[in-house]
């Protein structure tokens, strides 16, 4: 396995191309904005390395019986899935961003299971390559994306009646060893930062969409294949070295537009390619084990938000105020909720056709639904405690300024220590610190991944929704009533 420093030595041996504010960026590896997310990355290899957590980070490969890190691993058993969930809120404690790696674990899932019944279908070799590509993940202990989304367009229209063909990633050109394909993937978290790219279509598709029905793995310097860096509220205070209006100057999450443009890829990290029937199939299972995954990120994210909470409360001297007792309550327990919910849905998990280990699919998207709520209220309720405070507070330039002001010949910085002082023996920087904290994860950059990603990531509500609508058995229900009350037909 990688230690934290090889795999961020590994990105700069890349060529991916990387654009942000209308310019190339040559070395992204370093560039201020983009460096805190992939320090988050580096965590997962961390803490892979340290071996109070090797129970969770680590795992035994059911491919090559060989030690790797858990982001890489194909789920054996619930308890398997447990394990992702529990490692994934420790990944949330370590950082309080998205550490991103996940979505390529959940797209290994998805594939291998899919795939294995592709084949059984049509005779093609699809497990095969896949098994032989992931053997190559873990044995390099790569990062991987799973790119899903398209940018789709007019929503009311299938991928075959867009007005430009390239709305949704698609085949171009079948040769005999291999494809060609051309498209884009939007919002792709942690594309930058990674080493390969799974692609994967975005819905449910007809025969006339044959050509968009395709998945693949792709090297993300592949000739062809550029991204252009999203911007995050706030971004551009990351370009402040050290300064404590970051926030959190180590970590952060990352998004990118992914353009393919002809991009070739050889047969052998194919894993669909017009098979239309199945894309549904991938669709759902990869969605489902991303909506586990929010039962545990984002618990780990709030976690920290729910001690910072806490701390300001404390500094502010009203930490024995019972409202303020109670509103920590409130938010421990929608965090647990949701922890419940990624625990419920790993525990009931059974095994695919293929062998490995796939989440409750209703209980996984009752998760994902109740992340689209409860962070908000997390979120109302750490800023009810912050205060003001939390987006009134000069700048730490001035708190540190020895420009005098005062009569007495006081500089900015002491007029500023002065009035923002917190209660005694707690420094104003520790007040500060944990009030940009807050505004970074609330309304900042980190907030992309614990408010809006907890909306739309892994899918929007409606998407839950409709999930939920399929698996949730009204029929059989409906037959419990009436056993219930005597109803014959
Ligand atoms: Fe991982 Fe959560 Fe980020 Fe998805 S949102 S990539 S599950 S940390
Ligand atoms: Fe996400």
């Amino acid at each position: 396995m990688m230690t934290a420093t090889e795999y961020i030595d590994s990105l700069r041996k890349l060529k991916t191309r990387v654009y942000m504010f209308g310019e190339k960026i040559d070395n992204w590896v370093d560039h201020p904005i983009i460096r805190p997310s992939i320090n988050c990355v580096a965590v997962t290899y961390a803490l892979a390395q340290n071996p109070e957590y090797e129970d969770l980070m680590t795992v035994t490969s059911s491919l090559t019986g060989k030690k790797i890190n858990r982001f890489t691993h194909l789920h054996q058993s619930a308890e398997d899935l447990v394990k992702k969930v529990k490692m994934l809120r420790l990944c949330g404690r370590k950082t309080a961003s998205c550490f991103q790696r996940c979505v390529g674990m959940d797209a290994f899932n998805a594939v291998y299971s899919t795939t294995y019944e592709v084949d059984a279908v049509h005779g093609t070799h699809y497990q095969e390559n896949f098994k032989n590509f992931l053997m190559m993940v873990q044995e390099r202990d790569l990062t991987v994306d799973g790119a899903m989304t398209d940018p789709k367009g007019d929503r009311s229209k299938a991928p075959h009646e867009q007005k430009d063909p390239d709305l949704f990633l698609r085949v171009v050109e079948r040769r005999p060893d291999g494809i060609v394909v051309n498209g884009a993937k939007v919002h792709q978290t942690g594309a930058v930062n990674s080493h390969w790219i799974i692609f994967m279509p975005t819905i449910a598709m007809g025969e006339a969409d044959s050509d968009y029905a395709v998945s693949f793995a792709c090297p993300a310097d592949a000739e062809g294949l550029y991204m252009v860096y999203g911007r995050q509220s706030c971004d551009t205070r990351k370009l402040e070295d050290g300064c404590i209006d970051v926030g959190n100057s180590k970590f952060g999450g990352q998004e990118a537009l992914v353009v393919l443009d002809h991009v070739f890829i050889p047969n052998e990290y194919i894993f669909l390619n017009g098979e239309y029937e199945f894309a549904g199939m991938l669709v759902e299972r990869f969605a489902g084990y991303h909506r586990q995954s929010y039962g545990g990120c984002k618990v780990g994210v709030g976690d920290v938000v729910i001690g910072a909470a806490a701390l300001a409360a404390e500094y502010n001297g009203v930490e024995k105020a019972s409202h303020i007792k109670d509103k920590l309550i409130e938010m421990t327990h929608l965090n647990e909720t949701l922890y419940s919910c990624g625990i419920a849905c790993s525990c009931e998990g059974c095994p695919t056709k293929a062998g490995n280990y796939q989440i409750d699919l209703l209980l996984a998207n009752v998760c994902k639904q109740n992340v689209t709520r409860f962070p908000y209220e997390i979120v109302r309720l750490a800023e009810d405690i912050a205060g003001g405070l939390m987006v009134t507070m000069p700048s730490d330039a001035d708190f540190k300024s020895d420009l005098p002001v005062g009569s007495m010949g006081e500089t900015i910085g002491e007029i500023c220590n002065k009035y923002f002082a917190a209660r005694e023996g707690v420094s104003t920087e520790d007040r500060q610190k944990i009030m940009r904290f807050l505004e970074n994860v609330c309304i900042g950059a980190a907030a992309v991944g614990y408010r809006t990603e907890s909306l739309h990531g892994a899918g929007s509500p409606q998407a839950q929704r409709v999930m939920i609508a399929r698996q949730g058995d009204i029929q059989g229900k409906k037959k419990l009533a009436k056993a219930i009350t005597g109803i014959q037909n």
